[in-house]
């Protein structure tokens, strides 16, 4: 028998958290509801979910805050994070440098819809579970693959997880051109939600916090990304 994975919910409408619990235990997951922030980063810093979905919009402290919060925290970090977000505009700054989160969701929203994106979120942290073959080194760096770190000189670059495995992807044939669908493909499998911008993002991201290495993933226009050799 499979243990239920745990999922926290972060949502002041009480509607909307209810239908998604609902829902989700039909999937076999258990399902934790806060109204408010507090509650929520009480319990969290007890016993960490499997997966939070947190709401933008909240009476006291905002999804944003919260999401940032357990992105800067090194456990509670590798909790997966899916907002609900009410304005398509704030995506970037969603699953950007700062926030942090891994994947988002624009209300209104179909419970199929989540689920499926839960599935991906889900599905693309145990994948990172699964020890690869030591370390790849790239002129001053080193790609972790037990640790999913990456480091410079022996500092650690603090990567998101999507940022890791895009670099993880794109270090494996130094000068071969990934296209942006082969990318969405490799981390989240066939299920295509997240739109070909997102990987501009993620890859926005990654080459600030990589520096040098940063400066070596190239954009091939028309086509997608390649790590310079
Ligand atoms: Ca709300």
């Amino acid at each position: 028998m499979s243990i239920k994975k745990r999922i926290y919910i972060l949502e002041d409408e009480i509607d909307v958290a209810n239908l998604v619990k609902i829902n989700l235990e039909k999937d076999k997951y258990s399902v934790n509801i806060y109204t408010n922030s507090s509650d929520f980063l009480t319990e969290v810093s007890k016993q960490k979910p499997d997966l939070a979905i947190l709401d933008l919009m909240l009476p006291d402290i905002d999804g944003i805050e919260v999401c940032k919060f357990l992105k800067k925290d090194g456990e509670l970090s590798k909790i997966p994070v899916i907002m609900l977000t009410a304005k398509s505009e704030e995506i970037d700054k969603i699953l950007g440098l700062e926030i942090g989160a891994d994947d988002y969701i624009t209300k209104p929203f179909s419970v199929n819809e989540l689920k499926a994106r839960i599935k991906a979120v889900l599905r693309r942290y145990s994948s990172n579970d699964k020890p690869k073959e030591g370390l790849r080194h790239i002129d001053d760096y080193t790609i972790d693959f037990n640790k999913f770190e990456v480091t410079y000189k022996g500092q650690k670059i603090q990567l998101t997880t999507v940022e890791f495995k895009i670099i993880d992807l794109l270090s494996q044939k130094r000068g071969w051109v990934y296209s942006r669908e082969q990318i969405i493909d490799y981390l989240w499998g066939h299920e295509k939600y997240p739109t070909e911008r997102t990987i501009d993002v993620h890859i926005n991201n990654l080459r600030k916090k990589l520096g040098e290495l940063g400066e070596k993933i190239i954009n091939v226009r028309g086509i997608g990304y390649k790590l310079e050799e």
